[in-house]
């Protein structure tokens, strides 16, 4: 990747519900750069895996089931919406929301192989440049070179409320508590992971977002950015 590309790449990673779709999104827009939902595509191989009945313990199985999967990432169908993706030709963009995908995204985020191929995936997709990639390692592991990285954080009850909306506004039942717990469960399990941990890249510059609106978060973004 040439330095001209590196540098003209955004990276926002943090914990989960810190509300760093909403603000890669808005920020890829406000520049004209493509948005890069790195999450999606964990939560893509989880289904996968899932579907696929392969035993997780099993490294080369674990392979064989990546080398032979197809993942596209569609654009939002709306400002405010997720990015969909095709997993193997079908629509899976519903699918891979649920609080529970959530969680078996988080656990094949720990397996080498699946590491791998998704950080060359998405490298590729970054050799153009003009991204704002959103995860957990962007700015750490899969873009070290970003010219402008982000950690956004905010206390776990406070993400917690965050997505309970967000689930309430899709018109589903949220237990307050369990849903808690599964956060700070995938924060310590993605931060606790032997490889690319959820860290914050030593020249990110640290946003916590508990106290600010999305748009203030965005401004302060944008500002830093032009
Ligand atoms: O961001 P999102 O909640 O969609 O991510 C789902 C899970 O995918 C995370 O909890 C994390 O385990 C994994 N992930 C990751 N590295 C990334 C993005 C997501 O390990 N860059």
């Amino acid at each position: 990747m040439s330095d001209t590309c590196r540098e003209r790449i955004v990276t926002i990673d943090g914990p989960a519900g810190v509300g760093k779709s909403t603000i890669s999104r808005r920020v890829s827009t406000s520049l004209s750069f493509t948005y890069l939902d790195t999450g999606a595509m964990y939560r893509a191989v989880g289904l996968k895996l899932k579907e696929a009945g392969v035993d997780l313990a099993d490294a080369g199985a674990v392979r064989d089931c990546l080398d032979a999967i197809s993942l596209k990432l569609l654009p939002a169908r709306a400002g405010n919406d997720d990015v969909g993706v095709l997993l193997d030709g079908r629509d899976v963009s519903q699918e891979i929301r649920s609080p529970e995908m959530s969680m078996i995204a988080s656990t094949v985020s720990a397996l080498p192989a699946v590491r791998e191929k998704l950080t060359l995936m998405q490298q590729e997709i970054g050799m153009a440049g003009q991204i704002v990639a959103e995860g957990r390692d962007t700015g750490t592991v899969v873009f070290p070179g970003a010219a402008w990285k982000f950690y956004l954080d905010a206390a776990p009850r406070i993400r917690m409320q965050r997505r309970a909306e967000q689930l309430r506004s899709q018109g589903k039942l949220v237990n307050e508590d369990e849903l808690l717990t599964m956060i700070v469960k995938r924060d310590h399990d993605d931060q606790s992971r032997s490889i690319a941990p959820l860290c914050k890249a030593v020249d990110a510059v640290v946003i916590d977002t508990g106290l600010l609106s999305i748009d203030e978060v965005t401004e302060a973004l944008l500002s830093r950015i032009q």
